[in-house]
């Protein structure tokens, strides 16, 4: 077991996570799927099978001792952790007056300190084992600001940062360190806070008019913890269609 690569996927209960995680494991890894929902990650483990080589971690990721207790069974069981993908988050949408204290630091605790706590966990067995890469999972609403984003787009913001600073930090130990944004994608999460009028807004401002699937953002997850991305750090990847690209009219040239 300890020659397979191995690697943790925070929130792999379900959605991106959980596509993410069999994108690792279709790929020879080992993985650790992280989630604070036991009964979810039970279902997710049934749906991988029970042949694959995976380890289920019930924790939260807002935690430190729940996260050093989980990271060092991933040490133990795999006996390495190649990559950790920081993919855990919670979002609310509201109005910044009816943000309250108890919601910003949620949405703070699970989407920034997560993974702060997460890579500090993981980086000292990277650094022993002579490398690693850790992917941050942010979003399009921290590159672009909307309405009733407060909080969420701005810990996706600050994940940003996070993911340059210890992109800066940690070259040397030959851990590279990137995020992915992804622009709407049609998980669980998307269909708590996108009712049928932002679903239609968000066809029309992108480009290729269309949701994302999970897949599509777990294949860049992927690749940018593979030797193939093996030049690649302190970079943020959308995966959204484009949508970050465009600016106003592209409804109106579109139907022309
Ligand atoms: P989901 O809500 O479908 O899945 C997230 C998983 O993370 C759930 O299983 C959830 O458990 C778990 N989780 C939540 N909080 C914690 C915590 N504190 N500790 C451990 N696990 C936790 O999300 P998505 O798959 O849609 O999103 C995954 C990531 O992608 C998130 O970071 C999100 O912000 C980002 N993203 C998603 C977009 C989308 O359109 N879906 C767009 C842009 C970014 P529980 O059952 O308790 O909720």
């Amino acid at each position: 077991m300890k020659d397979r690569k191995a690697a943790l996927v925070t929130g792999a209960a379900r959605g991106i996570g959980l596509a993410t995680a069999e994108r690792f494991i279709a790929a020879g890894y080992g993985v650790a799927l992280l989630d604070n929902n036991d009964t979810t990650l039970d279902e997710a483990i049934r749906q991988i099978g029970d042949e694959a080589p995976v380890i289920k971690l019930a924790c939260d990721v807002s935690d430190e001792q729940q996260v050093a207790d989980a990271v060092a069974q991933v040490k133990s069981h795999f006996g390495r952790i190649d990559a950790l993908v920081n993919n855990a988050g919670i979002a609310d949408f509201m109005p910044v007056t009816d943000t309250s204290f108890e919601v910003w630091k949620n949405i703070l605790a699970t989407n920034l300190n997560g993974p702060f706590l997460c890579a500090q966990a993981c980086i000292p067995h990277m650094v022993e084992q002579g490398g690693g890469a850790i992917v941050n999972i942010t979003s399009i609403s921290g590159l672009r600001a909307s309405t009733l984003r407060t909080a969420y787009g701005t810990s996706k913001a600050a994940l940003a940062h996070l993911t340059k600073q210890l992109s800066a930090e940690l070259g040397e130990h030959r851990i590279r360190v990137n995020a992915v944004a992804p622009g709407p994608i049609d998980t669980a999460m998307a269909k708590k806070v996108h009712d049928d009028a932002i679903r239609a807004d968000y066809h029309a401002q992108i480009p290729l008019n269309r949701y994302g699937l999970e897949s599509e953002v777990a294949n860049v997850i992927y690749f940018l913890c593979s030797d193939e991305a093996s030049f690649v750090t302190g970079q943020e990847v959308c995966v959204d269609g484009g949508f970050d690209t465009t600016g106003i009219g592209l409804t109106t040239l579109r139907s022309r």
